[in-house]
């Protein structure tokens, strides 16, 4: 065979046109059927670039400078956009990002789980994409001598000094701000990573968008924090809502942010909020969706392929908290739910009787093992929801699944492709996929999250 040599050298500097983006939202062109990726570049755009990276069959550029721009680019609002790890799509309209994320889900149905036809819906999206985080963990250090707050730099630790982060929430903003001008006034040394030195090491700030709740954890790397008083004197003071201030004492050099000693300065140890009519108790270490009100559309759309009558026996595996768990138990007869965290199973059952609701019982454990005992002990759910961490189901509970043969299976998804690989096994145990409802989780980042509807087939059911 003969050796083909990339058709581009490192450092050279070229004229490309893009045809195509990758999910991570790199521009794509080719240079004789080359092709490059490059980041922030749009299809439809020609640019000037430099050619950064030279692998055998694809490179990597940066873009220097759009000669003809595709007419959905916009300025990011976000004066730190371009060196900030977390968002990686503000230059795109938002009409376009939901197209993006749209033919991400359509892509991998089509190359991972052979399906062209399934309908894939329009991205449900929000009215207003900014602002909508009701979390952040903002790391603290120094420059200069003076503190400062921010988010970690793509792919390093250095820490962006930043005012205000348009996709969070304005209150929990303010809050970093006003925690970090207290530890300046008060002299609370900040966190050095290198020298596992300091005291402050991230501020963390929840808020229930329903109830106005507001909660404030200062990690802290010893158990000594000067000016307590202080510190919730006057937070409590420029916050009257706030609800909760604790402080978390973190001990250990690693980049986990929480620790695992949490003390109340103040209030409650927990917040809460309503999705819907639920109403769910939030502690500093619960996982709890970040959008609140997509997830209300998101959990709307997985009830609505439930498809329930009050009559089902439904199974919520990968459970949490229990936030979908209770969402179904509204109208279900019973509701099982399975989780690993011990706490979040802990979380599920208050939440359960928060809202007197007595017909969710919840399992602590893997998913895969609950599920195969659940199938030995003669369980025959009607419904199975599963909303799998990002690496999917265990293929011995998409196996377990099958065998139940529930007449409907809602599946949750936050990565596509492990959602097609997942729908893929399903579709050899005679479950055909109906449709599926992307919704927009996360503006301004490449995230996507999606629900399908998959229901047995009437000869299989009937054959049981
Ligand atoms: N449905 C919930 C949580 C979804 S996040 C909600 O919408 O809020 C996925 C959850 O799966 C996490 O809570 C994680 O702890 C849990 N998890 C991860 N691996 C698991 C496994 N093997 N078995 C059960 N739960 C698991």
């Amino acid at each position: 065979m003969t050796k083909v040599k990339p058709p581009v050298s490192k450092n050279e500097t070229i004229e490309l046109t893009f045809e195509d983006l990758t999910h991570e939202g790199s521009g794509v062109g080719k240079v004789n059927g080359y092709p490059l990726f490059v980041p922030y570049a749009l299809p439809g755009e020609t640019a000037k670039v430099k050619v950064i990276k030279v692998k055998k069959n694809f490179g990597f550029g940066k873009l220097i400078e759009i000669q003809e721009k595709n007419e959905d680019r916009i300025e990011p609002p976000c004066d730190v956009f371009y060196q900030c790890g977390g968002c990686q799509i503000q230059h795109m309209s938002y009409n376009m990002q939901l197209q993006m994320k749209q033919k991400q889900v359509r892509d991998n149905l089509r190359k991972i789980a052979h399906l062209d036809n399934v309908p894939v819906r329009n991205v449900i999206g929000m009215e207003d994409p900014w602002r909508y985080r009701n979390k952040v963990q903002i790391p603290v250090g120094a420059k200069d001598g003076e503190i400062v707050t921010g988010f970690y730099q793509k792919k390093s630790h250095r820490i962006i000094d930043m005012d205000t982060c348009p996709i969070t929430d304005e209150q929990n903003d303010r809050m970093v701000e006003a925690v970090r001008r207290l530890a300046e006034d008060v002299g609370i040394e900040p966190y050095d990573e290198e020298t596992h030195k300091g005291t402050l090491r991230h501020i963390m700030v929840r808020n229930g968008k329903e109830t106005n709740d507001l909660m404030v954890v200062l990690v802290t790397r010893t158990e000594k924090l000067p000016y307590k008083e202080k510190i919730v004197a006057d937070l409590r003071k420029a916050f009257p809502n706030v609800k909760s201030i604790l402080q978390n004492v973190n001990t250990k050099k690693t980049n986990v942010i929480l620790g695992n000693k949490n003390i109340t300065l103040w209030g409650e140890d927990h917040i809460y909020d309503m999705i819907g009519d639920i109403k769910f108790k939030i502690s500093a270490k619960s996982f709890y969706q970040v959008n609140p009100v997509q997830t209300k559309k998101l959990y709307d759309k997985a009830l609505e392929y439930a498809n329930l009558t009050g009559s089902e026996t439904v199974i919520d595996a990968y459970c949490g908290i229990g936030t979908i768990s209770l969402f179904l138990a509204q109208k279900a007869k019973k509701v099982y739910g399975v989780e690993v965290v011990p706490e979040a199973i802990t979380d599920a059952k208050v939440n359960a009787q928060l809202n007197k609701i007595d017909n969710a019982e919840f399992f602590v454990g893997q998913a895969e093992k609950v599920m195969d005992w659940w199938k030995a002990q003669g369980l025959r759910p009607d419904v199975i929801v599963v909303d799998p961490p990002r690496k999917g189901c265990d293929e011995t509970l998409l196996r377990a699944m099958i065998e139940m043969k529930p007449k409907r299976i809602v599946y949750v998804s936050c990565n596509p492709s492990t959602l097609a690989r997942d729908i893929n096994i399903l579709k050899e145990g005679s479950y055909e996929m109906k449709e599926v409802q992307p919704v927009d989780m996360f503006p301004q980042t490449t995230h996507v999250e999606a629900v399908a509807q998959l229901v047995l087939k009437e000869e299989s059911a009937d054959s049981m």
